[in-house]
């Protein structure tokens, strides 16, 4: 039995679109008796939605098992006032942090999306209004720092450039909330009640999930769907413990390789 973390997009669903065979492999993962986790780096569906999506698909989800990075967000900035460059759709997941508009202890930049928002989001004005907080001194947090991610449309532009075009221009380096942070997968193992060593990671990331989760000494298991190019696999210093062409595919590893 084992302690599993599954990331979300590109591993369960690209775009909302089912990957085949992954409802029925969290369900013979359950059966099989491992506990899981589902740790995700989305930045423009609420909890709430997430699970929607997930029991959609027939994938059943405890609320309480979806680890999102508005909830990193929460536990790191409880009680502070900040500037928060995020999507509406996780406004109401930030429940705990005041959000203001100036003299913010820190500037949060969240992910983007292909909508009109990310354009009202990341307006010149709200840049240089961030910029302006950072030169006082508040402190730079993001979610995550992806140069993109995948659509069912194709690779589309992430909010990394955003976070590193702040980073340079203020002379700053921003903290990482979600994936790859050694402290996001700390957390999910500590849900989990999981030495991390016995734990396993499955994303289809290999950046933000098998790099980081290798970094606190985790098992790590790339599929094949969603953001994954065999290129980067090919060009990385570090492997995964697995590569399997689907979460469909990954009771049956599992049952070999454990
Ligand atoms: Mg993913």
């Amino acid at each position: 039995m084992a302690a599993i973390l599954l990331d979300v997009d590109g591993v369960l669903h690209v775009s909302g679109d089912p990957i085949p065979g992954a409802a029925d492999a969290v369900r013979r993962l359950r059966e099989n008796g491992h506990r899981l986790r589902f740790v995700t780096n989305t930045t423009t569906r609420s909890r709430a939605q997430i699970v929607a999506e997930l029991e959609g698909q027939g994938i059943e989800v405890d609320p309480e098992d979806v680890q999102t990075v508005a909830g990193a967000a929460v536990k790191a900035l409880a009680g502070k006032r900040v500037l928060a460059l995020t999507m509406h759709a996780i406004v109401g997941d930030l429940d705990g942090i005041e959000l203001v508009g100036d003299g913010a202890d820190a500037v949060l930049l969240g992910g983007a999306d292909e909508t009109p928002e990310t354009n009202l989001v990341f307006s010149y004005m709200n840049l240089a209004r961030a910029f302006a907080e950072l030169e006082l001194g508040a402190d730079l947090y993001c979610f995550h720092r992806n140069r993109w991610w995948q659509t069912k449309h194709g690779p589309q532009f992430d909010a990394g450039a955003y976070v590193v075009g702040l980073e340079y221009a203020a002379g700053v380096e921003a903290v990482v909330l979600g994936k790859p942070s050694s402290s996001y997968f700390a957390a999910a193992c500590e849900a989990l009640d999981a030495d991390p060593h016995m734990t396993w990671m499955v994303g289809d990331d290999l950046e933000s999930d098998i790099i980081g989760a290798q970094g606190i000494g985790m098992k790590t298991v790339l599929v094949r769907t969603g953001k994954f190019r065999p290129d980067a696999v090919e060009r990385a210093r570090t492997q995964p413990d697995g590569i399997v062409s689907s979460i469909g595919h990954l009771p049956e590893w599992l049952e070999e390789h454990l």
